[in-house]
C-alpha cells in the first residue's frame, strides 16, 4: 500500500501548498502506483489530463508524467478525468471523478483535503481499464532560424509567407 500522506508531502514539495485539488491528484497517482506502474523516468507512462488545475501537479511529481518530457497531454475540457497509458505493459486506465465528493459548501478546504486523503481512489473515482490506444511519443524536431527575429524555432512551428520562413509571433506581427 502506498501512503497518501507521504505522497501528499512529496507532491507539496513540487506544487508549493497543500490543497484539495492536489489531494485528488495524489489519489489518482496512488491508484496508478498500486496497480503495477512505477514513476516514469522516461516516457513509460503517459497521462492525458482534462484540466490544468492543482491535481495535475501531483501527477507530474509522483508519476513523472511531465510537461517537459512530453508525456503529459492536456485537454482543455474542464473535467477531473485522467487517462494513464503504460507503454511498457501496453495497458491503459481511465479515472473519472464521481459526483463532486465532499462539497465545498458543506465543509472547509482543510476538511475536504483531509477527507480526500483518508479516502481510497475507488471511493472518489470511476476507474476502468480501456483499450490501449496511446498518443504518439514525443518527437524531437530540428530548428529553423526565423527570417525576421533570428530565433531558432522548432521546424513544425515555422510558417512560410512569400519567400520568408517565420516564427508564429513574427507571422502575427507582420
Ligand atoms: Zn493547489
Ligand atoms: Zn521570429
Amino acid at each position: 500500500m502506498v501512503n497518501s500522506e507521504e505522497l501528499m508531502e512529496k507532491a507539496v514539495k513540487f506544487h508549493g501548498h497543500k490543497c484539495p485539488g492536489l489531494a485528488l491528484g495524489v489519489l489518482v497517482s496512488k491508484y496508478i502506483l498500486e496497480h503495477g506502474n512505477d514513476f516514469s523516468v522516461d516516457e513509460e507512462l503517459v497521462a492525458v489530463v482534462e484540466n490544468d488545475n492543482c491535481s495535475v501537479d501531483a501527477l507530474q511529481s509522483l508519476l513523472g508524467t511531465t510537461f517537459g518530457k512530453g508525456n503529459l497531454i492536456y485537454k482543455d475540457y474542464g473535467k477531473n478525468n485522467y487517462t494513464i497509458y503504460n507503454r511498457t505493459k501496453e495497458k491503459a486506465v481511465n479515472i473519472r471523478l464521481n459526483n463532486e465528493p465532499y462539497r465545498h459548501d458543506e465543509m472547509t478546504r482543510e476538511e475536504r483535503m483531509k477527507k480526500l486523503l483518508d479516502s481510497e481512489p475507488e471511493d472518489i473515482f470511476n476507474i476502468s481499464m480501456i483499450n490501449y490506444n496511446p498518443p504518439e511519443s514525443a518527437q524531437i524536431h530540428e530548428s529553423i532560424i526565423c527570417d525576421n527575429c533570428g530565433d531558432p524555432t522548432m521546424a513544425t512551428r515555422i510558417k512560410e509567407k512569400g519567400d520568408q520562413k517565420l516564427c508564429i509571433p513574427c507571422l502575427q506581427k507582420l
